[in-house]
């Protein structure tokens, strides 16, 4: 008998009960609106800046309506524009060239090494051409983010960075988003924190900030925010700044806060279910497991392994014999983009060169989801499909 996972590799879990409370007092309230306040009540907004400025040590947090608003209000709050060139992976998904897109910026892509990490012999030989790096911890990778700054200080380059995939994660115990000049968070369904949608700009620079609150829509409300620089500040970017409108509401906010009180616990589970997999598949013939650096504290929320120098026919069937036991993997190096892209020859609107060396990776790179709602022995059942059928496939090919 051939076992089948019956698992759902997009179930996440449910809302913690205290996040659901929390919720329905807004709906009863009717103050769903962040500047909706009365008296002197800070809100759930403001208060779950307070807290998310405290779990990363940023001085300044913004709560926006998504990861990806937050990227391209980075960017306008550095005063990126039109025609500007910016740096970016080349292994990312589509939301970050999107938001240097959205600025009418140009994506200037940087390789990705087999760690998937931003190749940094390539970001050091095109640091020069650009005043920004939009850095994507895509899949959670860390690079290695003293030798990555070394390079992007001497070079002058302003580092933002997508921490859509690293949310609780650090690098020498310093956490992402904390590296770069502003850090750039998902609470999107899919990420560490789920609120629908939703995300985070964090920075320590107060014109950065300012900026930002501006950009989000305040109203010259600023004041009533709890994570915000000075009244000075605002005076010099307040009637210059654009409103484009991008702020997170209470009921998300009341969502979230529970779950930010939750997120180690929940990181240490991601990993607990990540060992096993990864263990799992250690030695499976013609499968290279991504290693992670001892510097890395990681969060296991989705796993990547490589097929390198494989056959694009064979890792579709790889996918196809895996799914036909119920393990839904993804093959990120596919050449047509389906239901998400990751490769920037898949972004056809954004100028590129090929870059045989991570075209190579990129064709290998096969991901699959752990969401919470899988057990330990979930995870034990997957690797072991996954082994078998890499395996089957991999001796048919005679290599
Ligand atoms: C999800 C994601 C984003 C954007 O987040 P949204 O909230 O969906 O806009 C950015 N970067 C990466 C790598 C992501 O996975």
């Amino acid at each position: 008998m051939t076992e089948r996972f019956t698992g759902n590799f997009t179930q996440q879990e449910p809302i913690p009960e205290e996040g659901i409370a929390a919720a329905l007092d807004v709906l009863r309230s009717g103050r769903l609106h962040r500047y909706n306040l009365v008296g002197e009540e800070a809100g759930a907004v403001a208060s779950l800046e307070r807290e998310f400025a405290e779990y990363t040590g940023a001085r300044y947090v913004l709560a926006v309506t998504s990861g990806g608003y937050a990227m391209a209000t980075a960017l306008r709050a550095l005063g990126v524009g039109p025609g500007d060139k910016v740096l970016t992976n080349a292994f990312t998904l589509a939301p970050v060239p999107g938001s240097i897109a959205s600025v009418g910026a140009v994506p200037v892509f940087v390789g990705v090494t087999e760690a998937l990490t931003i190749d940094l012999e390539d970001l050091a030989a095109k640091v020069g051409e650009a005043k920004v790096l939009m850095l994507s911890h895509m899949r959670g990778h860390l690079a290695d983010m003293d030798a990555l700054m070394a390079i992007c200080d001497a070079a002058g380059v302003t580092v933002v960075e997508d921490c859509a995939h690293t949310m609780g994660a650090t690098w020498r115990g310093i956490p992402s988003g904390r590296w770069g000049k502003i850090g750039c968070y998902s609470t999107q369904t899919y990420k560490h924190m789920n609120s629908g949608e939703g995300g985070f700009l964090i920075t320590d620079d107060e014109m950065v900030m300012a900026r930002a609150v501006m950009l989000s829509g305040s109203y010259m409300l600023y004041g009533r925010h709890g994570t915000v620089p000075p009244a000075e500040v605002f005076e010099q970017v307040k009637y210059d700044t654009p409103n484009v409108s991008g702020r997170m509401d209470h009921l998300r906010a009341a969502i979230l806060r529970p779950q930010l009180r939750a997120l180690d616990a929940q990181c240490e589970k991601w990993n607990a279910r990540y060992r096993v997999v990864q263990e799992g598949l250690r030695g499976t013939p013609g499968l290279t497991v991504v290693e992670r650096a001892e510097a890395e504290r990681y969060v296991g929320s989705s796993i990547q392994f490589l097929l390198l120098d494989w056959d694009g026919g064979r890792i579709a069937d790889v996918l196809k014999r895996c799914l036909a036991r119920g393990v839904e993997l993804k093959w990120f190096g596919g050449a047509e983009p389906v239901g998400f892209t990751s490769r920037y020859d898949s972004w056809r609107y954004a100028p590129s060169s090929p870059m045989p060396a991570s075209d190579r990776i990129l064709r290998g790179i096969v991901d699959m989801r752990l969401p919470l709602t899988f057990s330990l022995e979930d995870c034990a059942q997957i690797a072991r499909i996954i082994r078998a059928e890499v395996g089957a496939v991999y001796q048919a090919q005679g290599v």
